[in-house]
């Protein structure tokens, strides 16, 4: 607790909520502590535990629409500053995401407009990946017709053609995105905007464009040999599989890169009963893919060497034979913040091959769309995703991401968008600062273990290739998880202040909501700062009563 003289008079409480790290975190910009605590507090909130899923899920997708897909593949940054992690284990916040998602998938709940009247504007999404789905419906509760343009045969982007179906089963896909287009989304599919139409038609239709284009084409390796049968990009690889082909790779496969590309396809062609490595040039601590990722692909046998780059791939004729490999060290960071693997030399050494995988990076793919073109790399494009004269970008167009990134590069580009077209104040882009594990008074809180959701054991993943392999929380596991929720910087009603406070400053509301319990009457307070002190969340502050200068 905070060291300070108790008989300073010049101090009385305050109540000021303040950020919380997850929803600081949350790279869609949920308020995680809201509809985490909504469940937490349903009792004392007066909900059934339907009402408060309903409330909850609400509060998610007011910013995603995709509860439960992001609930099965987000790498969740909200847990990592989670201030629990200071008593036990973080809050699971992503597996709780999920059984809401999921909950209202059985519950058949659907997603509802926020202004009713319709505005005069049309407007014209290329690419239906989660960053234009965020775009169009953020446009389409609005009241806007928007028309969705996907030169696939389905909608999804990469969360379609990129994720395994053992991570996301199409189903749930399918039924989050069949949500946005119920709103009257017109959804053009194996439409090319470039090709079947063109940029001049588009602009023809729609008086606002964005792209959400994303980065599909896989970068090759650019090494000797490379090109040929054999040699695949990780993108091309995985967007063959997730339609259904069987990709004959041969027994034994390397697989280049570090990122969740890498990782997934590796794991799907493990399922194919190959062999696989996995070569990375830095160490696994550099890896950007997701940790529980990493972990499964090892549980599932695959072979992970690091501190190692492909120079050539040795062909027999068309056949691939063997991939010449260079051992790396690290030296000083680079502009990533990692360090820069730097070759060893005479360090070559060859393993055999018979396909080899290479999933280093992606870009964006122009073509037709060069009216468009922007580098954001030469010239920032504005924070609000707006690239030129009525264009907007949100998601990996602007640089490669992860699918809540482009959730909400989507939401914010249409804001702006709105915001623009109804002479309305743009929101505010930046993020408070969260409350840190400091103020947060971990000692009022009991030890209770973080909940593990149930999953497939590596055998069975591999002997059912297409079974999703984590069956995620139970209910019970749900509502305890809720309950582990610190609320930082947020009162949840503990009434520490009401009993501590010997003056009877402190009168529970009759209608209470989440963060807001009790009145506080500063006429009877002594300013003692017992309530400051008490109070576990840090949502009681010091209030000086020092006259401003
Ligand atoms: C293999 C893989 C695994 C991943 N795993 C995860 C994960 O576990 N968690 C996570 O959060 N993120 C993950 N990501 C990243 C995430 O999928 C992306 O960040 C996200 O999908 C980007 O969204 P987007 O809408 O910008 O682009 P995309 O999802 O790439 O969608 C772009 C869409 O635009 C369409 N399009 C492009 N050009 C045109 C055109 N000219 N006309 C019409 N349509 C066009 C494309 O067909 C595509 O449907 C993964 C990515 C990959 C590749």
């Amino acid at each position: 607790m905070e060291d300070r003289p108790k008989t300073d008079l010049r101090q009385q409480p305050e109540q000021r909520a303040q950020a919380s790290p997850c929803g600081v975190g949350c790279k869609s910009g949920a308020d995680v502590r809201g509809w985490i605590t909504t469940i937490a507090q349903r009792r004392n909130l007066g909900l059934s535990d339907p009402e408060a899923y309903a409330r909850a899920w609400r509060m998610i997708v007011d910013v995603n629409p995709f509860p439960a897909t992001m609930g099965r593949v987000c790498p969740h940054p909200c847990e990592s500053g989670c201030n629990r992690i200071g008593k036990d284990e973080a809050v699971s916040v992503n597996q709780m995401e999920r059984f809401l998602g999921d909950w209202a998938l059985r519950a058949d709940m659907s997603l509802e407009r926020l202004e009713t009247d319709e505005k005069p504007e049309s407007i014209g999404v290329i690419g239906s990946g989660p960053a234009g789905l965020s775009f169009a419906y953020q446009m389409a509760r609005r009241g806007y017709a928007v028309t969705l343009y996907e030169r696939n045969p389905k909608a999804g982007g990469m969360l379609r053609y990129g994720i395994p179906v053992y991570r996301l089963p199409e189903a749930v896909l399918d039924a989050e995105i069949q949500r946005i287009l119920d709103l009257g989304v017109e959804l053009k599919l194996d439409t090319r905007i470039g090709r079947d139409i063109s940029v001049e038609q588009l602009e023809s239709l729609h008086s606002i464009v964005f792209l959400g284009i994303g980065a599909q084409s896989g970068r090759v390796l650019g090494i000797p040999g490379e090109p040929g049968p054999g040699s695949w990009t990780g993108t091309e690889y995985l967007r063959r599989v997730n339609q259904g082909e069987r990709v004959a790779l041969g027994r034994r496969v390397a697989v280049i890169g570090g990122g969740n590309t890498a990782v997934d396809a590796a794991r799907a062609a493990r399922r194919g009963g190959a062999e696989i490595s996995l070569f990375y040039r830095r160490t696994r601590a550099e890896m950007p893919a997701i940790a529980g990722e990493i972990d499964e692909a090892i549980e599932e046998g695959i072979q992970l060497r690091y501190l190692v780059a492909p120079t050539e791939i040795i062909r027999n004729g068309e056949t691939l034979e063997s991939l010449v490999l260079t051992k790396m060290k690290l030296g000083a960071a680079d502009a990533s913040g990692r360090r820069r693997p730097l070759p060893v030399a005479g360090s070559e050494y060859r393993v055999g091959v018979d396909s080899v995988i290479a999933a280093v990076s992606q870009e964006s793919d122009w073509s037709g769309l060069e009216p468009y073109h922007f580098d954001a790399d030469a010239s920032p494009v504005e924070r609000s995703g707006k690239t030129a004269e009525h264009v907007w970008a949100g998601g990996d167009v602007l640089g490669l991401g992860v699918a809540g990134t482009a959730i909400g590069t989507g939401r914010r580009a249409s804001e702006a968008v709105h915001a623009r077209l109804r002479g309305l104040l743009e929101p505010a882009l930046d993020p408070p600062d969260p409350i840190a594990v400091g103020p947060a008074k971990l000692d009022h809180y009991a030890e209770r273990p973080r909940a593990a959701p149930q999953a497939l054991p590596a055998s069975a993943r591999l002997q059912q290739p297409d079974a999703e392999i984590h069956l995620g929380l139970s209910e019970e596991q749900f509502l305890e998880e809720a309950s582990r929720c610190l609320s930082c910087g947020q009162c949840f009603g503990c009434e520490q202040c009401w009993m501590y406070c010997s003056h009877n400053c402190f009168t529970r509301l009759e209608d209470v909501k989440p963060g807001m319990y009790y009145a506080v009457a500063l006429e009877a307070c002594q300013a003692c700062g017992k309530c400051i002190d008490i109070c576990p969340c840090d949502f009681l502050q010091i209030r000086s009563l020092e006259a401003p200068a």
